[in-house]
This record gives structure tokens, C-alpha cells and sequence, in this order.
């Protein structure tokens, strides 16, 4: 049976929608460039295939993807000016988060799961989450909940230590780099070319951001659009990544929604 509610007709959605109870994950993510050696739609595939992963697990289902996400940032994206990257402005994301609360509010769904894989969709996402729930209050419905999830916020201290043995850069510098490019080998490794690598050190970035973007501006922003070498990357540990982050956040959402299988 699919979790993605594209395939089915509308009279399946409704049925199962009727039943009560069913979990809906909405992900989010941005089309971007990720390196000389990644495909750019890191940030929504990945989001997504663990959104169907546990859907499968607790009867969920998953829609269409946001597949634009916020302007990317130098310091945590590598920046917005590389040819590939499309970005759309903030009311754009929070529009949409907010649009697809409200249509899923009127199917009758009262628990959603905003999956990101976009860090500078964090607070936009909160945004769009935060205008839908006071207008559904408004509408007198008031037991809608939504989850914010950022996946890779599930990796244990545990498994950091497994994948980064020589030391954890940061999620900022991951960008591109050893999780991202991990998780892709172990999903698509047919779109991950390892003999492109961009082998430089760790962008050296200050502390603050300059406007505009220029490379005048930003000395320190490689010029391969990946803010680390993703050389520790193999798809072992996008599997241990993978499969933590499906265990992780299954449990979160039956222990926020009060499914069965919480422990
Ligand atoms: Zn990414
Ligand atoms: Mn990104």
C-alpha cells in the first residue's frame, strides 16, 4: 500500500483520512547546490525518503514535497550565487507550510509532521506552522498538531563519534560533507560521484554575515560550493545515519501523537 498521497485516488485518501488518527508528513527542502560532487536535491530527497520510511512503519502518508526552499546562506549553505541553486523569498515558504496546514486541517488531519532537510528553512517553517494553528484556532479548531523536525538534529553523541572520528565540524559546515554525502551514497549512490570530492579544508568563515554575497566579500567561501571535504564519506555510515534517524524520529512521532509502538 502507498504512503504517498499522490497515488492514491481521492476516495482511498478519504478513507483512510476517516478512520482518525493518521499522521501526515509534509517535506521540506530546497533545490541547491551541494558540491562538485552531489545531486541538488539533497535537502528534499532526503527528508522525504525518511518520511515515507516511517510512514510505512505507522500507516502514515507523505505528500508532494516544498521542493524550494529559503536563499541559502554562506555560512551554512555555501551561499545562493552558484548557477543550479533556486530559492524563493521567505513569504514564499511560510505561504506554503501555512497553505498545506489549512488544506489538510479541512481533509480533517489533526497531526502533521514538517519534515526539513534546509537549515535556513528552520524558522520559516515555525512561521508558517504558527500563522496556521492561531487562524485554525479562529475557526474553532483547536486540536490540530504539527511537528517541526530538522532530521539530522536526531544524530546521537554516539553516532557522531562513529562517523566523524577525527573530530565533529558542525552541522553550519556539513553542508555538502560527510552526513549529506553518507546518507546520499546509501540512497543514491548512482548520484553521488565520489571522484569529484572536493578535497580543501574546513571553509574559515567569521562569525557574521556581509551583504551582498560576493566573492570579494567572502574570501573564505570555497569556491566548490562544499564547506568541508566530505573524504570520511562512505555509504556504512550513511546507513547508520539513515537508520537512526527513521528509529528516531518513529519514536518521537508515536510518542507526540500517542500512536502504539512508542517504546
Ligand atoms: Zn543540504
Ligand atoms: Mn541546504
Amino acid at each position: 500500500m502507498t504512503v504517498r498521497i499522490e497515488e492514491m485516488t481521492w476516495v482511498e485518501y478519504a478513507d483512510r483520512i476517516g478512520k482518525g488518527g493518521v499522521v501526515v508528513f509534509v517535506p521540506v527542502g530546497s533545490l541547491e547546490q551541494h558540491g562538485p560532487h552531489l545531486p541538488m536535491h539533497c535537502d528534499e530527497v532526503i527528508p522525504r525518503a525518511l518520511s515515507e520510511s516511517v510512514a510505512k512503519q505507522i500507516d502514515g502518508i507523505v505528500t508532494p514535497s516544498i521542493a524550494f526552499g529559503y536563499k541559502s546562506q554562506p555560512r551554512s549553505g555555501g551561499g545562493n550565487h552558484l548557477p543550479g541553486t533556486i530559492s524563493v523569498d521567505a513569504e514564499v515558504v511560510i505561504g506554503q507550510v501555512r497553505d498545506v496546514i489549512f488544506e489538510l486541517a479541512r481533509h480533517g488531519v489533526r497531526q502533521i509532521v514538517m519534515m526539513d532537510g534546509h537549515y535556513e528553512n528552520t524558522m520559516f517553517i515555525t512561521e508558517g506552522i504558527d500563522l496556521a494553528l492561531r487562524w485554525l484556532r479562529f475557526d474553532g479548531v483547536k486540536d490540530m498538531k504539527v511537528l517541526r523536525i530538522g532530521y539530522y538534529e536526531f544524530t546521537s553523541e554516539e553516532t557522531i563519534r562513529k562517523v566523524w572520528p577525527d573530530g565533529f565540524p558542525g552541522w553550519p559546515l556539513e553542508h555538502a560533507g560527510v552526513m549529506e554525502t553518507s546518507v546520499m551514497l546509501h540512497l543514491h549512490p548512482e548520484l553521488v560521484h565520489m571522484d569529484r570530492l572536493p578535497r580543501h579544508p574546513p571553509a574559515s568563515l567569521p562569525p557574521y554575515d556581509v551583504f551582498p554575497v560576493t566573492a570579494e566579500n567572502w574570501p573564505g567561501l570555497p569556491k566548490s560550493g562544499a564547506l568541508n571535504s566530505a573524504a570520511g564519506a562512505t555509504a556504512e555510515k550513511g546507513a547508520i545515519l539513515y537508520t537512526e534517524y527513521v528509529e528516531g524520529i518513529r519514536r518521537a512521532v508515536c510518542t507526540e501523537f500517542r500512536l502504539r509502538g512508542t517504546s
